[in-house]
């Protein structure tokens, strides 16, 4: 077996680790005898996405997100819109996450259009959302406490047609006001959690790994591992939030 991982952007969005995010899914493909490409997207190159099994986006600034929004629009808007109907996974943290959605009102009052893949906005505000974090997922997303790093100013709102990826424990989500962290459509996760985000997290870095290993190999399983360490580098950055919640 073998996943195919697009990178998309590692050239501009790349805060606080987030490339992490990919030597750790790559790590634990690898544990498990589980064969592994990972192809680097950056601005003006070209490939064909339909091959690809996991997309990564990572974060950054509302300056990175202009710069690459001439090179989105010449039609990887299209064949991202495409992947995610199609049941692609997607982990897309932070700026990346935004960009999924219809459009971010930066702070500035300037409006970027982005892919509208999945229905939700963000709007730019005066607050600047930072601090480590923790949110519960829902059922649906593994039900596992997740533990990160946030820093943005843009609050999302999710529409109809999406679900929170969970419910904030500790810190601000999706936007400080409603208690909800994240998006999840179809196979698309998306959140605010830097850090990076799948290492200290290991039971969700598996709901990513199971769902695009179920999407390419219908009825495989992912084997288990032992992951006390990993356990141990979230449950101290848990039990220190709790407290100081
Ligand atoms: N520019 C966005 C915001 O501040 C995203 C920041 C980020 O990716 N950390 O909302």
């Amino acid at each position: 077996m073998k996943l195919s991982i697009c990178h998309l952007y590692p050239d501009v969005l790349n805060l606080y680790g987030d490339t992490g995010n990919i030597l750790c899914l790559k790590k634990r493909l690898e544990w498990r005898g589980i064969g592994c490409e990972v192809t680097p997207l950056p601005i003006g190159a070209k490939a064909d996405l339909a091959r690809f099994d996991l997309f990564f986006i990572g974060g950054g600034q509302d300056f990175e997100q202009e710069v690459l929004l001439a090179d989105l629009h010449g039609g990887k808007d299209r064949a991202l819109r495409s992947a995610v109907e199609d049941e692609k996974v997607f982990l897309c943290i932070c700026g990346g996450y935004q960009m999924m959605g219809q459009y971010y009102r930066t702070h500035t009052g300037e409006q970027l259009d982005f892919i509208g893949a999945l229905d939700f906005h963000t709007v730019g505000s005066d607050l600047r959302m930072i601090g480590n974090y923790m949110f519960t997922c829902s059922e649906k997303n593994g039900a596992s406490t997740v533990v990160g790093f946030e820093n943005h100013s843009g609050k999302t709102f999710l529409g109809d047609g999406v679900s929170p990826l969970g419910k904030v424990v500790s810190g601000y989500g999706n936007n400080g006001e409603d208690g909800t962290e994240g998006a999840r459509y179809k196979n698309v996760f998306g959140a605010y959690c830097h850090g990076p985000m799948l290492p200290k997290n290991p039971a969700f870095a598996d709901l990513i790994l199971q769902t695009a290993l179920s999407r390419r190999y219908p009825g495989a399983a992912l084997p288990q591992r032992d992951d006390s360490l990993e356990r141990r580098a979230h449950d101290y950055m848990a039990n220190r939030l709790a407290r100081t919640n």
